[in-house]
């Protein structure tokens, strides 16, 4: 099979997408000369076929970080790095009508979303640029006669395993705070949508970046993403996806060679409307907490919590809001909700519709597929839940939210706290004593006030309890790929 294809974009763009693996800055077959197909979501077909990693591949793939790392690449300034940096969100901001319409391809993300996205890719990109140069460690005065200092070095290897939710961007976030740190990479895209990943590996190449500091392969979870957590020359592994896999890889990187490993997991995440809340407001980022990309966020805001006093009022006007979300094509300008990524997700999420059904609770609006072709479902709303219930526990992955009613504040934070999961939440209110006293009482790694969904690249994101470990953007994600080394010079004489 070809190493690139002439592909046409529904929105008319005609590009050269890389089929092959990205390693040592060129693109290759996989040793074992394997392919697999990537689906459209919209019309359930395959859209081009792309050479497979296998756990051979991998290993030429760390070999290559390997050499990068302990080659000329360190003696690169850390300046230099940031320039590299900042040329390629350049080059992914030239490239965003291309990038965005492979996102929405491959994804089915509408086209106005997949261009948030590159731009915020892009955005975090320049951001970790910025920080290369400015990586400090500290000197520390313990007495006279010596002299101490810290060094914030590079990781080392790095191996990042990414999901489908957010192609262009998950790559961001996983590739910018390891370069801007010194590291070397081998990062595998998800095995449902690797377009856009190849895409962005051809513009790493003309940043700058030498061969083997940056390798981005395609392969399947159970391969290739394996292969890169029990490897013994990874020094650490980032990966979001589900909490089922962060197990499987905290346990792969225990076995082999305690690489580091930082998770971003799953999540249930609460969204609480108290009664004196501006309600229109409320209602829209409530929407936009659970539809935003089709419900395909671990961050999403599923569960939501309204006062009982305002409870009925609140679901007339949220079901009328859910229904005038426009669901369908998504080339099409008015889309705001696209297909969910995959026949396997459509079935989980149906699944679930059903399971809510069967365990009485009320579809209010939704549960059902939208139209007959793609893997389209209905913005879905279940009201009169109880918190046992599996869609009201579980994380459903899709345009599926419960709405519970609460009637004390102290009820409202149990209920949000009683999750094994603590990756986001929020407050409706317009009394600040209530959203600051809620917000430091709630146990996950956002709290959003009076909005949802909103990340930016300089704010930390992660999760409490089993929704994570560690620290993604912001200053903290720098932490994940440096490690501190101690120097201490004894100026004085022998003491023995
Ligand atoms: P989802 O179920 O939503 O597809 P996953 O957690 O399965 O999410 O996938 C996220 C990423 O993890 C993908 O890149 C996938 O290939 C990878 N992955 C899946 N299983 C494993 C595994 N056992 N080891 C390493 N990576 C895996």
């Amino acid at each position: 099979m070809a190493l690139s294809q002439t592909i046409t974009l529904p929105n008319g763009i005609k590009y050269e997408q890389p089929l092959g693996l990205f390693i040592n800055n060129e693109f290759v077959k996989g040793v074992e000369g394997k392919t697999f197909e990537t689906i459209n979501p919209h019309d359930e077909k395959p859209i081009v076929a792309v050479h497979e990693a296998t756990e051979k591949d991998v290993d030429i793939a760390v070999k290559a970080a390997r050499a990068a790392l302990e080659g000329e690449y360190k003696n690169v300034a850390p300046s230099v790095r940031g320039r590299y940096l900042t040329k390629l969100a350049d080059l992914l901001e030239e490239n965003i009508e291309t990038l965005s319409g492979i996102e929405s391809l491959d994804n089915g993300k509408s086209l106005f979303w997949s261009k948030v996205d590159i731009t915020n890719a892009a955005g975090c990109i320049r951001y970790y640029g910025g920080w290369a140069d400015k990586i400090t460690g500290q000197t520390i005065d313990t007495d006279a006669k010596n002299f101490t200092y810290t060094r914030h070095e590079p990781v080392g290897v790095c191996g990042q395993i990414i999901p489908w939710n957010f192609p262009m961007l998950m790559w961001a976030w996983k590739i910018g705070p390891a370069l801007a740190t010194g590291n070397t990479i081998v990062l595998k895209s998800a095995e449902q949508t690797p377009l856009s990943a190849l895409f962005a590996a051809s513009l790493v190449k003309k940043a700058g970046f030498p061969p083997g500091v940056v390798n981005i392969i395609s392969g399947f979870g159970k391969t290739a993403g394996a292969a890169i957590s029990s490897h013994m020359d990874i020094d650490k592994v980032a990966f979001t996806g589900s909490t089922l896999v962060g197990r499987q890889i905290l346990q792969a990187a225990a076995k082999s060679n305690l690489k580091k490993v930082t998770l971003e997991l799953g999540g249930k995440s609460p969204n609480i409307v108290f009664p004196d809340a501006d309600i229109e407001n409320a209602i829209s980022w409530v929407n936009f907490g659970i539809y935003y990309n089709h419900g395909q966020c671990c961050c999403a805001g599923s569960r939501v919590l309204v006062h009982e006093d305002i409870y009925d009022k609140f679901i007339e006007a949220f079901k009328k809001r859910a229904e005038s979300n426009k669901v369908g094509d998504p080339f099409d300008k008015e889309t705001f909700q696209g297909p969910q990524i995959s026949q396997l997700q459509f079935d989980r999420i149906m699944g679930y519709i059903d399971e809510g059904k069967k365990a009485g609770a009320k579809v209010v609006t939704g549960g059902e597929r939208h139209g007959s072709q793609g893997y389209y479902i209905k913005p879905t709303i279940f009201a009169d839940v109880t918190n046992d219930m599996k869609i009201v526990q579980e994380e459903i992955f899709g345009p599926v939210c419960t709405v519970q009613k609460f009637k004390t504040e102290e009820e409202a934070i149990k209920l949000s706290n009683t999750s094994s999961y603590g990756l986001a939440s929020a407050v409706h209110t317009t009394n600040l004593n209530t959203a600051l006293r809620v917000s430091a009482a709630l146990r996950a790694g956002t709290v959003w006030v009076n909005t949802y969904n909103t990340l930016h690249y300089q704010v930390p994101f992660g999760g409490y309890k089993e929704s994570g470990i560690g620290r993604e953007l912001g200053s903290y994600a720098l932490e994940n790929y440096t490690q501190i080394k101690s120097v201490r010079v004894y100026l004085g004489d022998a003491l023995f």
